[in-house]
């Protein structure tokens, strides 16, 4: 649904980034026109799905006499699916602008970084239904200093894009370790994995890896989303493939601190 949306705006961007040492008014000019094709993408991508409600909802209103329970089983599942499909949407925008404008408040605070898994996790439970889990975030490691909203959807998107692009039944795996005065977290998939030449791009907005398979909707701002939020907190997000077998593997890294006795006060 969102393809044609990523689509657009990675061509813009590669062609701004094309002109960028040439001159400051074509950029300018560039940057003009990428603006409002992202506004017209914007406009058709949030219309499309509002129109599919519309169209289900008006049907179940209108013929919901004549409509067989799976008929308007149907429907309603449109409904929910174009809502919530909406709704991510919206919600990663929305991200978006609080962190391009700098209002993505970051409050740090000293977290077990496996009790905020396990949060991430709850709020995930429902989009993970159809893939296995390994976790393993020993209880004792060391804190980090983190902001648990931030770091949640940060998790949140990760865990997203492995039961978005892993297939159904397959293993996400979840590990944490300390090494070097830092905290290490990895959310490991067994899909496709990543083209290497996209390994780092992926994490620029509106960057989605192009394949003619490329079924699963989306808007190329997730990843996006996740460096800015990992940056704001002091940390660093890589994506590798995995050697073993196919799967991509996404790295956290965030310096620890401070000891648990420091937090009391005690010296
Ligand atoms: P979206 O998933 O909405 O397209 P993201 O910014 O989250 O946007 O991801 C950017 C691109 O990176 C995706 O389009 C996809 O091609 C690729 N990608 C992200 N996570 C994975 C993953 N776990 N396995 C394979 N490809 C991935």
């Amino acid at each position: 649904l969102f393809d044609s949306l990523a689509d657009q705006a990675a061509l813009a961007i590669e062609r701004i980034q094309l002109v960028a040492d040439v001159d400051n008014a074509r950029l300018a000019a560039e940057a003009d026109k990428l603006r409002s094709a992202l506004l017209t993408s914007l406009s058709h991508d949030l219309k499309t799905p509002l129109a599919s409600i519309l169209g289900s909802a008006g049907a179940l209103r209108d013929y919901s006499t004549s409509l067989t329970e799976t008929g308007r089983a149907e429907l309603l599942a449109t409904i929910v699916d174009e809502a919530e499909r909406l709704n991510r949407f919206i919600a990663n925008l929305l991200d978006m602008t609080r962190l391009e404008s700098g209002a993505a408040a970051v409050s740090l605070t000293p977290l077990f970084v496996g009790d905020s898994v396990g949060s991430a996790l709850r709020r995930a439970e429902k989009i993970l239904l159809h893939h296995r889990i390994d976790l393993a975030v020993p209880p004792d490691l060391p804190m980090v200093r983190l902001d648990p909203v931030l770091f949640e959807q940060v998790l949140f998107n990760l865990l997203d894009n492995a039961r978005k692009y892993a297939p159904a039944g397959s293993l996400i795996s979840i590990r944490g370790w300390a090494q070097d005065a830092h905290v290490m977290l990895q959310i490991i998939d067994e899909g496709p994995g990543i083209p290497p030449d996209d390994l780092t791009r992926i994490f620029d907005s509106f960057y989605r890896v192009r394949k003619k398979d490329h079924v699963q909707a989306g808007t190329g701002l997730g990843l996006s989303i996740c460096r800015g939020f990992v940056e704001a907190m002091g940390g660093t997000i890589t994506a590798t493939n995995r050697f073993d077998r196919s799967g991509a593997i996404f790295t956290l890294r965030f310096p620890t601190g401070p000891e648990p006795a420091n937090l009391e006060g005690r010296p």
